[in-house]
């Protein structure tokens, strides 16, 4: 039944029983106000009449002479009502009439009270009689009235117990369902049973739950798939890569991060990689900086990781990319994990290795003749093959300044190879600074001299001995000596300082020369860099062979430059 009609038989069904209950008691009414007037009119006037001639017969002599009595005797004659009056009335009449004839007139008078006395004996017994009937009348109404009062009670109460409900039921039902979809239970139906509005209403509700169902369905599918599609293109990826969550758990890994790890994928995804790295070291070097997970421990020394994985040695170069995203209905952004790509770099370290090796011969082969073509060179200058003439001396000369230049170079070249293959061998001994300075002002006097620039010395008092590696610190020193020299115009002066700073000593070289642009000052210390514009000619390796050779013994280095106004570079040993 549809809600309109339901509302319209439960309130229709009221108006009835009221209608019902109103009628019953206006027609009990009606009945008792008609039994009453009936004794008004039939009896209790005959009463009267009758009391009335009862006095105007006592109180007068001829009563037939008109007057009162006979107004009161014809109106009794005209409201006969009960059986046995007719009777009565007449009687009284004939008496009257009697009274008006010649005769005893006392004792006919006496006559006419009996009949006025029978008269109102016969409506007062009318009158009892009808006042048990009307109380019959009201008990009955009573009765007639409790009874259907108390079924109309019963109707409104089933009505009101059962109506309210069967209403706001289907509401609820249907807030709870709206709920459920809210919350992404598109699977939920509701029961369309009902044949009122509320089973039109779920008949709807069903069909839309079931689109959005579809739609998600489709939706589901469709990042499925893109997920499928991510999964595919990391898979294919020749580079190993391992993604973990914010919280260190690995969240996907390709096929050939397992085989480097040497296990499986599904062996490795959903783990915490920091319980992982507990037994595994390749994942502890792997996670080493990521952030928030793993303390960044101490810098490794070579910054590729080197794995023996598929049958052979690989290198391969790290790469952590942090990744954030804005959530929907946020603003700002918020870290969601890492992604750690390995760049196999076995190849080019491979080619590296094979240069290296290159280098480290050619200049090791190179060393030798060049060692004595030096030699012979200084027993021609020295004329002790013969006299030489002013020309044939300048020619020796600029061989020498080529070959001391190509010696510098093989040893250069051979110094890298030492480091590029890890072969820097420190030989520490206790060492005097002053001697130390006072052997490279020597080993670059003649340089000073060829380009005419000074050297100056301040060094602090009482320094102590320090524990270095003599050769390579000495290098060092000559180094930064010779590239001031070349770098300062003639007649100037560089300065060779040396001091204590803090734990350490430190040793300045500074120069009045060109100065190095802000732009290149991190760079020059780079394996073959030149500043562009102002380089001599050269190899671009010295700085970094002193910058390798200072780390090497712990320490550090470093220039403070300004273009135009010359530059001062700087070491510094922990004493
Ligand atoms: P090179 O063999 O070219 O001198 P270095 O490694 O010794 O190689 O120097 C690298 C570069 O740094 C040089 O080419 C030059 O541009 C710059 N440089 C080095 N020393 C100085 C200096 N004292 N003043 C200005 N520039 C310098």
């Amino acid at each position: 039944m549809k809600i309109k009609a339901k509302l319209t038989s439960g309130i229709g069904t009221l108006l009835l029983l009221i209608i019902v209950l109103a009628v019953l008691s206006g027609a009990y009414v009606l009945k008792l106000k008609e039994e009453t007037n009936n004794i008004l009119s039939a009896n209790y006037n005959s009463l009267d009449y009758a009391r009335r001639m009862l006095l105007s017969l006592d109180d007068s002599n001829d009563v037939t002479a008109g007057g009162r009595f006979m107004e009161d005797l014809a109106l009794q004659q005209g409201n006969v009502t009960e059986t046995g009056e007719s009777e009565i009335t007449r009687r009284l009449t004939d008496h009257v009439r009697q009274l008006s004839r010649p005769g005893d007139k006392e004792t006919v008078k006496q006559l006419i009270r009996r009949d006025l006395l029978g008269v109102m004996q016969v409506n007062m017994n009318a009158i009892q009689r009808k006042s048990r009937l009307a109380n019959a009348t009201v008990d009955n109404a009573i009765l007639w009235i409790i009874t259907t009062g108390t079924i109309c009670f019963l109707i409104a109460f089933v009505l009101l117990a059962r109506m309210p409900g069967s209403i706001s039921r289907p509401v609820r039902e249907l807030t709870e369902s709206i709920r459920q979809i809210a919350a992404r239970n598109y699977k939920l139906r509701l029961g369309t049973g009902s044949r009122d509005e509320f089973g039109d209403l779920a008949r709807s509700f069903n069909t839309m739950a079931e689109k959005l169902d579809e739609y998600d369905n489709t939706q589901l599918a469709q990042v499925m798939y893109e997920k499928k599609r991510i999964e595919t293109l990391i898979n294919n990826m020749n580079d190993p890569v391992i993604g973990l969550d914010e919280e260190g758990t690995i969240a996907f890994v390709n096929g050939k991060a397992a085989a480097i790890l040497n296990t499986t994928e599904s062996a490795l995804i959903g783990k915490n990689a920091q319980n992982l790295a507990l037994d595994v070291d390749l994942i502890r070097l792997l996670i080493r900086d990521v952030p928030g997970i793993a303390n960044p421990g101490t810098k490794p020394s070579d910054p590729f990781i080197h794995i023996f994985a598929e049958g052979r040695e690989q290198y391969f170069e790290k790469e952590l990319i942090g990744i954030s995203m804005t959530p929907t209905g946020e603003s700002e952004r918020r870290p969601i994990g890492n992604v750690i790509i390995l760049r196999n770099v076995t190849s080019f370290k491979e080619l590296e290795f094979a240069k290296t090796n290159f280098m480290a011969t050619i200049s090791h082969e190179l060393k030798t003749p060049i060692s004595s073509i030096k030699l012979s060179l200084q027993l021609l200058e020295k004329e002790a093959t013969g006299t030489v003439n002013s020309e044939q001396q300048q020619l020796i000369g600029s061989i020498r300044e080529d070959s001391d230049r190509l010696l510098k170079i093989t040893g250069e070249l051979l110094n890298l190879s030492q480091i590029e293959t890890g072969n820097i061998q420190l030989v520490k001994k206790s060492s005097d600074p002053y001697e130390l300075i006072g052997e490279a002002m020597n080993a670059v006097s003649k340089e000073a001299e060829h380009y005419g620039v000074f050297i100056s010395k301040e060094t602090e008092d009482d320094l102590p001995h320090i524990a270095l590696d003599n050769d390579k610190t000495q290098w060092v020193l000559s180094n930064l000596l010779v590239n001031a020299i070349h770098y300062s115009a003639e007649g100037q002066t560089v300065g060779l300082r040396l001091l204590r700073s803090g734990h350490a000593l430190r040793f300045e070289v500074t120069d009045k020369g060109p100065g190095i642009g802000e732009q290149f000052v991190s760079r020059i210390f780079d394996r073959y860099f030149q500043v562009p514009g102002i380089s001599k000619p050269g190899s671009g390796l010295g700085l970094a062979i002193c910058r390798e050779f200072i780390e090497a013994q712990g320490g550090r280095i470093g220039v403070d430059s300004r273009p135009g106004e010359g530059s001062t570079f700087y070491f510094e040993l922990e004493l």
